[in-house]
């Protein structure tokens, strides 16, 4: 070997014409024909009359014998090498068109060892010579795939909207091509490890809290484990039998964005670990797109003080939330809050304070909603609370431990303690018999008058604030 290419012997015997076989039909009938020549003066050497064989029809015997030899190995070189390296050839023209479709992406063109392999059934240059090609057909027919599973994948990855969708279709794609049964995908919110899409997994939430994967996020380590056949992993770590598992890290421009855990049940070849790699690029570029966008759009939503949502998407989500309660016929709730002479607390204590009590207020109201409520700003010192499936009892219940909980927690400076009241309006659909959104807020809102109107700090629902109207 030298400069990295092969170094081959070229042919003993140099060429005649441009045809390999016409060169060896030349030399061996030539070979034949000289043997012809010779035969007689041979024969004469061991003691044969020259009269018997040194005439011209015995010359012409032995000429005509080496001329049959040489024609006679002609015809089996054709019939036993020819033959077969043509047979080869058409093999070859065939496999190239099947590897051209599929570098194309053709659908359904495969490269299966039965019609892209060749015969590896003779222990010589020619069977060599067919182990090579068959392992070059591989290996091109595996970097094929893996281009064009990278290719799928930016693709997919390209069309997808939000974070959650994104994580699971690039999970979809990457157990596909990785031949992983199962899998998770985990990216840092916040600082913490969250897990964004998961499958086949039992209790794929630890993956967040796994050293393992701790590792893969906070020193972009890349691990791949081989389970032992022997342990009993079945239905425990998976809803298969994990034989071999692989924690990447998904890096973008050396920044750790999360982590890609993919587990099979038999140990992963080394073009599907390559191809595993390959995916961390395209996948970390798409997360980071998407987790920016998730950002700015967050950001977009939430009001900067209380952290809550704005006015203009927290209105949106409710219109949402009362489509679909209308759809499934669910209950959904509604509680606007108010804080009670909140003027006079800007006036007495400056407009920071009344802000940090702002802050205080929207805290205080999270602690009582459920996961799945939604808290808006509605206005200066105007809350609105969303709440699926809560009826107006329900809705008024978390109105009230709201109220008492402010009530009860007076806001402490460090002069000054300071004591919050609110006044709260109720409505819920479809006790209310409302027909749009608006006009739930509208019930609510009536509540809220009321309450005021009654002496402030307590809870008015829309049913009560109908008879008092
Ligand atoms: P009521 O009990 O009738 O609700 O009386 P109130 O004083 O709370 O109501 P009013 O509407 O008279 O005053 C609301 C005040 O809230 C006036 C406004 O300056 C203040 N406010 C609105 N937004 C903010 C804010 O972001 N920060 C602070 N500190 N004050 C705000
Ligand atoms: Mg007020
Ligand atoms: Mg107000």
């Amino acid at each position: 070997m030298s400069n990295g290419m092969l170094w081959v012997r070229g042919p003993l015997i140099g060429r005649i014409t441009r045809s390999v076989f016409k060169d060896l039909a030349i030399w061996m009938i030539g070979f034949g024909l000289t043997v012809g020549l010779i035969f007689p003066w041979a024969v004469h050497q061991m003691g044969v009359p020259k009269a018997y064989i040194l005439t011209v029809p015995f010359h012409l015997y032995c000429l005509i014998a080496g001329f049959a030899v040489g024609g006679a190995n002609v015809l089996l070189a054709h019939g036993v090498v020819r033959l077969r390296l043509r047979l080869l050839a058409e093999r070859l023209t065939h496999i190239t068109e099947i590897l051209e479709k599929l570098q194309e992406n053709r659908e359904g063109v495969e490269c299966k060892p039965e019609q892209c392999h060749l015969p590896e059934d003779s222990e010589d240059e020619i069977g060599a010579t067919s182990r090579s090609f068959n392992l070059l057909v591989d290996t091109l027919d595996s970097a094929l795939q893996t281009n064009r599973a990278v290719q799928t994948l930016t693709e997919v990855l390209v069309a997808q909207q939000s974070l959650a969708e994104l994580a699971a279709r690039a999970l979809q794609e990457v157990r596909f091509w990785s031949g992983s049964s199962g899998g998770a995908i985990l990216t840092a919110q916040e600082g913490e490890l969250r897990l964004l899409a998961a499958h086949g997994l039992v209790e794929p939430e630890r993956l967040a809290r796994h050293p393992v994967v701790r590792l893969a996020y906070e020193r972009q380590i890349e691990e791949l484990l081989e389970c032992p056949p022997d342990l009993p992993l079945d239905g425990v770590l998976a809803h298969f039998a994990p034989r071999a598992v692989v924690v990447l890290p998904i890096c973008y421009q050396g920044a750790s964005l999360g982590v890609l855990v993919v587990a099979a049940n038999r140990a992963y070849l080394p073009e599907q670990v390559r191809r595993l790699r390959l995916f961390a690029k395209p996948l970390a570029l798409a997360l980071h797109n998407a987790m920016s966008f998730d950002h700015l759009e967050r950001l977009a939503a939430l009001d900067a003080l209380t952290g809550c949502y704005n006015r203009r998407f927290g209105l949106e989500r409710l219109r949402e939330e009362y489509e679909r309660a209308v759809r499934h016929e669910t209950p959904l709730g509604v509680i606007i809050f108010d804080v009670d002479h909140f003027k006079s607390v800007n006036d007495t204590y400056g407009h920071l304070l009344g802000d940090r009590v702002l802050v205080r207020v929207a805290r205080a109201a999270r602690s009582v909603l459920r996961h799945g409520d939604v808290l808006v700003r509605y206005g200066g010192e105007e809350f609105l609370a969303v709440l699926p499936s809560a009826n107006e009892a329900d809705a008024a219940a978390v109105a009230e431990r709201l109220r008492r909980a402010i009530e009860e927690s007076p806001f402490m400076d460090e002069d000054h303690v300071i004591r919050i009241t609110i006044s709260a309006g109720v409505a819920a659909y479809p006790e209310a018999e409302v027909s749009s959104d608006r006009g739930l807020i509208e019930c609510a809102d009536l509540g809220v008058y009321t309450a005021k109107r009654a002496g402030r700090n307590r809870v008015v629902s829309h049913s009560q604030a109908r008879a008092c109207a």
